[in-house]
C-alpha cells in the first residue's frame, strides 16, 4: 500500500515536471515562430529592395538593341510605339546606321 502511494507520488511529480517542460518548450516554440515570422517579413523585404534596385539599374542601363552595348542615358536614343511606350534604345551612332 505505502509503495504505491510513493509511486504514485513520484509519478505525479515526473508528469508535473514533463508539463512544465511542455510549457517551455512551447513558450520557445511560439518565442521562435515569432522570430521566423520576423525574419520571413525581412526577407520579403530584402527581395523587394533587390528587385527594386535591380530594375532600377536595368532602368538606368538600358542597351543598345543594336550593337548590345551599355547607353549612356543621356546620349541614347529612345523609340516608342504609339502608345508612348519604350521600345528600343540605341547609340547615336547605331540609330544612324540604321537608316543607312
Ligand atoms: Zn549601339
Amino acid at each position: 500500500m505505502l509503495e504505491k502511494m510513493e509511486i504514485g507520488e513520484h509519478v505525479h511529480e515526473e508528469s508535473y515536471e514533463i508539463k512544465e517542460k511542455i510549457e517551455s518548450t512551447l513558450c520557445k516554440l511560439q518565442e521562435l515562430k515569432g522570430r521566423v515570422a520576423e525574419l520571413k517579413q525581412k526577407c520579403e523585404e530584402l527581395r523587394r529592395m533587390e528587385s527594386e534596385r535591380i530594375e532600377s539599374t536595368a532602368q538606368k542601363m538600358s542597351l543598345c538593341d543594336k550593337c548590345g552595348h551599355i547607353l549612356d542615358p543621356d546620349e541614347q536614343v529612345v523609340v516608342r510605339d504609339s502608345n508612348g511606350e519604350e521600345r528600343r534604345h540605341y547609340h547615336q551612332e547605331c540609330f544612324q546606321t540604321l537608316f543607312k
